[in-house]
């Protein structure tokens, strides 16, 4: 795994650290460029999320959709505007 952005990926490591140890519930997905693990909020119940996205490894944008209906998440990353 090559870390582009070594502070990048830092400050994600922080941020996914509080949440873990803070018990907030994540969802996990591959990242569309490089297939890394990542993981992100979940929305509250019956709601989705959209987020234009940068990878803390390979630092390539995407577009991420979280949704959680029925509490059930589903992440959806994609390179693609049209899908996300
Ligand atoms: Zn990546």
């Amino acid at each position: 795994m090559k870390i582009k952005n070594p502070v990048a990926f830092a400050n994600y490591a922080d941020w996914l650290t509080r949440n873990m140890v803070g018990g907030v519930p994540l969802a996990s997905y591959s990242c569309p460029h490089c297939a890394a693990t990542l993981h992100t909020a979940i929305p509250c119940l019956n709601t989705e999320a959209d987020s234009l996205s940068t990878c803390p490894v390979c630092s390539k944008v995407f577009f991420k959709s979280v949704s959680n209906y029925g509490n059930y998440p589903v992440v959806i990353p994609s390179i693609d505007p049209v899908i996300a």
